[in-house]
């Protein structure tokens, strides 16, 4: 079986209040990246934080991070494209890394497409209600094709996201009508925590998104993460199905085994991989399976 990739989810718009350790400022997120590529990350993907752990959706705060990252080590930088910026029209969704890809000092390597859209809003379970009741994580198909446009004419490599099958149907057909090019990579979001749009964070959860995959013919390399909730459960799993492991703070605490940090959780990832003789990537090796250049 091939190499196995490890993201390191580091932050998301996670705060603090149980597990300290979540990376918020451009100097902290390299710091924390490097640590993850010390442990055998490839990939680190982060959202850009204020210094109170508020979000931040400027360019500028983008490209410190990518900035500071890339001097802190190698490993490949994979921004978001800004969750909070929702209803916004897709050239400004995607403006920031269309800036920072003419800068080879603020270049991201990646840039997530989430391929349909979906209701975000929190339910709260205990109390048996929605935090909210009106957000759409709206993603047009034409909002698609500007992104997968985008992001190859600037050279960055189009990393699909998918919260069912449903997105992973769209992003096959994006990728048959040649919008983004194969060797594809996509990252499946379970989603155990309050958000409800993705499959549960179980065997189940995650089969029944390998069970509609065409059979593999290295035109797809996949991975999962789990928003909301513990990912070590399934991890074997993924590894074990030739899969790819998106792990990190950004979505989890990690209480239960004690408040780690994003590199803990990695090395912890790498020595499972390594004991099922699956060997981990180093970002040369991804730049490789990928088709990166
Ligand atoms: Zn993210």
């Amino acid at each position: 079986m091939g190499k196995l990739i490890i993201e390191a989810r580091i932050n998301e718009y996670a705060m603090r209040d149980v597990n300290p350790q979540v990376p918020w400022t451009p100097a902290e997120i390299a710091a924390d990246a490097a640590a993850c590529r010390e442990a055998g990350a490839s990939i680190a993907h982060f959202h850009a934080r204020q210094d109170d752990g508020r979000p931040a959706h400027d360019a500028e705060t983008y490209a410190e991070g990518i900035r500071r990252i890339k001097a802190a080590s190698d490993i490949l930088t994979h921004p978001t494209l800004g969750f909070v910026t929702l209803d916004a029209p897709p050239e400004t969704r995607v403006g920031h890394v269309v800036e920072m890809a003419a800068n080879p000092e603020t270049r991201p390597d990646f840039a997530p497409m989430d391929t349909g859209s979906t209701n975000i809003d929190r339910y709260l379970r205990d109390e048996k209600r929605f935090h909210t009741t009106d957000l759409i994580y709206r993603n047009s198909t034409g909002t698609l094709q500007h992104f997968a446009r985008e992001i190859g004419q600037v050279g960055v490599k189009h990393y699909l996201v998918s919260w069912n099958i449903g997105f992973t149907r769209q992003a096959l057909a994006l990728m048959e009508t040649g919008a983004v090019p194969t060797p594809a990579f996509m990252l499946f979001v379970l989603t155990d925590g309050e958000v409800l749009a993705g499959h549960p964070g179980t065997p189940e959860g995650l089969r029944a998104h390998l069970d509609m995959l065409p059979p593999a013919d290295g035109s797809l390399h996949w991975a999962a993460c789990n928003f909301g909730g513990d990912l070590l459960g399934v991890t074997p799993m993924i590894i074990e199905r030739g899969g790819h492991v998106s792990i990190g703070l950004g979505d989890y605490h990690y209480d239960e085994i004690g408040r780690p940090s994003n590199a803990e959780l990695v090395a912890r990832v790498a020595d499972m991989a390594r004991a099922a003789g699956r060997e981990v990537a180093t970002p040369d090796d991804v730049r490789e399976m990928l088709a990166m250049g």
